[in-house]
């Protein structure tokens, strides 16, 4: 557990030779991950059941509290205080020998707080840095049921880590790797069951490789009956990925189908909230499309005032993407409000997670699973 900080610096380092090497070296172990827990909070608790040590950048212990004791931190303009003592420096570190209660989550590693410039001032960032093997035990039971069947948790455990790894490769200096919600779902220690950990344990140091590199291993819940390639949902993707599948086997899933509806007026209200000012709204429709099923790659208002184009991605995260919880839908105008009909749960890129259970039942092992979602992939064990 000791000055994990600077054992990253060489596991990058080698991580990324690893690959440019095309995978001939062995991989410096265990890798950590560094997952964002809070931005820019004023303030956090935390404790554990063992004593906690306070220390700062070069591991060196300049604080303590007791088992059990209470740890409040604030950010009072730039400085840090601990249980009202100022900290010097820009980061602090908390480290136990048991798991760290963060805001009711129990967290395995050391808890990270850095203070950095940024623009208008500093920025705060809460950080989680554990062994990628223990984050995926607090991921995968998050991200698909642990009573689904044994090759689906193993298909979910191996995607959850080549993932992350792709991020912690790519991370280029950023003080995080991965954020604990959107990343993939991460809900700490706490959350782990015997049959995810049991697949993650299984599949051990297993990535899903594309062309002699740890794949990017989109997932979403349920593809809605086509999967998608990442370049139609964010523009800034730029590595290869492999391409988009039929998918016959998400149909009984929950969100299969789904509707949704929304007074013009709250429509209007939802994006005034965002800055994007409409006139009255005449129209919602498809100004770009995936070639992969029906899905909307740009969404179009026609209002009184002009006709505005989102990205899929910002139209969902605008009206939420638990109304709006796919790009694969239509839309009717009827009185004053708007009738959304659609199908799917999720970006669609990449592995669909019912359909991968479904596949499961019919008694596919997990790497046909990969195979399937990600044609041209391969499955490597990397330590
Ligand atoms: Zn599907």
């Amino acid at each position: 557990m000791k000055k994990i900080f600077f054992a990253l610096v060489p596991v990058f380092l080698t991580v990324a030779c690893l690959f440019l090497t095309g995978m001939a070296a062995r991989l410096k172990t265990p890798v950590y991950v560094k997952v964002l827990m809070r931005r820019d909070t004023g303030s956090f608790s935390l404790y554990s059941d063992f004593p906690v040590a306070i220390e700062n950048e070069r591991g060196k212990r300049i604080g303590s509290a007791r088992a059990g004791e209470k740890i409040k931190v604030r950010f009072p303009d730039s400085s840090i205080i601990v249980n009202r003592k100022l900290y010097r420096g820009s980061s602090l570190y908390f480290v136990s020998e048991g798991n760290i209660n963060l805001g009711g989550e129990w967290l395995k590693g050391k808890i990270k707080v850095e203070r950095f410039p940024a623009e208008g001032g500093f920025s705060i960032c809460v950080v989680n840095i554990l062994e990628l093997e223990d984050y995926l035990k607090g991921v995968v039971p998050n991200e698909v049921f642990p009573c689904w069947e044994s090759e689906a948790l193993k298909a979910q455990a191996v995607a959850s880590r080549s993932y992350a790894l792709y991020h912690i490769i790519n991370n280029k200096g950023a003080p995080y790797d991965l954020n604990n919600v959107s990343s993939q779902l991460y809900r700490g220690a706490g959350t782990e069951d015997k049959r995810t950990s049991c697949a993650i344990d299984a599949t051990r140091g297993q990535v899903i490789t594309y062309k002699n590199k740890v794949l990017c291993a989109y997932f979403a819940t349920v593809c809605g009956g086509h999967t998608e390639v990442p370049y139609n949902v964010w523009v800034n993707f730029k590595d290869d990925f492999p391409g988009a599948v039929r998918c016959g086997y998400c149909d009984k899933a929950p969100n299969y189908s789904w509707d949704y509806s929304i007074s013009s007026d709250r429509l209007r209200d939802r994006f005034a909230e965002k800055n994007i000012n409409l006139g009255e709204i005449i129209k919602i429709y498809p100004s770009k499309k995936s070639r992969y099923g029906s899905r909307i790659t740009e969404v179009g208002i026609l209002h009184s005032g002009g006709d505005a184009k989102l990205r899929i991605v910002r139209f969902r995260d605008i009206l939420g993407p638990e109304n709006v919880k796919s790009g694969q839908f239509s839309v009717v105008k009827k009185g004053n409000r708007f009738y959304f009909t659609g199908r799917g749960h999720g970006h669609g890129v990449g592995m669909c997670q019912y359909g991968a259970r479904e596949l499961a039942v019919r008694g596919w092992n997990y790497k046909a699973i990969l195979s399937y979602y990600y044609p041209g992939s391969g499955v490597k064990k990397i330590y």
